[in-house]
């Protein structure tokens, strides 16, 4: 673990029961919980964050994406005060981290890829050890159960799963009722089912009205969790977005692809479909398409007439990851 991996992991004591919402201050009800204009960060010559700026509303899961080395972790850092910015304005729950109170950190929930968990410590024994740190913290069951792990109460932390260990880290990031989650790659290394568990862990996080700021390199993650999403690529914010609007997503033609059986000749195809048409490598057809119903007709009114049969035929729109490579592509 880095040192700032392990500085990140640990938990503010708090001394005193005030309420840490109110003592910190913040935005209202419906303010923005994070507002970045103009970020930058300057490690010696190299810029690594070049001017961003973000939005982050209270309720939603907004997912940071980009290549390794795009900023992401240096931007994270920065919202969490672990780090200072060179330039530009940072509020997050209405205070600038690098100078808020422990009051304000005892709002954030941080779940880092390194576990913060004691090995010798039960699963409820390192809840209820962190529950301590907090001035009002969530109720040590319940939180258990959210993540689903109200049947390994009783077990050793350093005899969980890979899978087990994650939640509990989600758990200790729950167990001071902070308002704003960071899960930086939470299903890293995760089994698919455990991975679909993990998703249902975030959505109950959603129902609870928590803001959660995720880092993720899988697209089917993002798509499934995030109300918005933003990519960065080489230090810039490169596209913003819902799942299905980033990039320009919703408006890419969506790929009519195909075979033919035999040697079809594809000259006789109707005119507006012909000139359209492109066959890779493979022999697999593609059509790019922008009127689905009338090219759909239209080719397979061709293929009847002479007797074809259009095989392997799939209607598809453009996924998240091709939207994702193309932008990080381009930079
Ligand atoms: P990954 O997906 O690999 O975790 P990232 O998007 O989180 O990447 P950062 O860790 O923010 O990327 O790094 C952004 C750039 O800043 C990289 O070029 C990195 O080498 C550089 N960098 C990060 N931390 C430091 C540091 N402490 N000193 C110097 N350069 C750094």
């Amino acid at each position: 673990m880095t040192a700032t991996g392990l500085r990140r992991s640990l938990p503010v004591v708090f001394t005193n029961s005030l309420d840490a919402a109110a003592a910190a201050g913040g935005p209202g009800p419906t303010g923005p919980v994070i507002r970045v204009q103009g970020l930058e960060k300057r490690y010696g010559e190299h810029e690594a964050v070049r001017g961003i700026d973000l939005e982050v509303h209270r309720g939603e899961i907004f997912a940071f994406l980009g290549p390794n080395g795009a900023g992401k972790t240096t931007t994270v850092e920065i919202l969490e005060g672990f780090r200072q910015a060179t330039d530009g304005s940072v509020e997050v729950l209405g205070q600038d981290p690098w100078c808020a109170p422990g009051s304000w950190r005892a709002r954030l929930g941080i779940v880092l890829q390194e576990s913060g968990a004691e090995p010798g410590l039960t699963t409820r024994e390192c809840v209820a050890l962190y529950a301590g740190y907090y001035p009002a913290p969530r109720n040590i069951d319940e939180t258990l159960a959210l993540v689903g792990l109200s049947e390994q109460a009783a077990e050793r932390a350093a005899k969980l799963s890979g899978g087990q260990r994650r939640r509990l880290d989600v758990a200790l990031a729950l167990i001071g009722d902070p308002e704003l989650i960071f899960l930086d790659e939470p299903t890293t290394g995760f089994d698919p089912s455990a991975r679909r568990a993990a998703w249902e862990v975030v959505e109950g996080l959603r129902r609870l009205g928590k803001t959660i700021f995720l880092t993720t390199h899988y697209m089917e993650e993002a798509e499934r969790l995030a109300d918005r999403i933003a990519v960065i690529a080489s230090g810039r914010i490169v596209a913003e977005g819902t799942p299905q609007t980033l990039g320009g997503r919703q408006l890419e033609a969506t790929q009519i692809t195909f075979r033919v059986s035999g040697e079809a000749d594809l000259s006789g195809l109707p005119p507006g479909l012909a000139e359209r048409v492109q066959r890779d490598e493979g022999g697999l057809l593609r059509l790019p398409s922008t009127a689905v119903t009338a090219d759909l007709h239209e080719l397979s009114g061709w293929a009847l007439a002479r007797g074809l049969e259009l095989q392997a035929l799939e209607v598809s729109r453009p996924t998240l990851e091709d939207v994702y490579l193309q932008l990080t592509s381009e930079e």
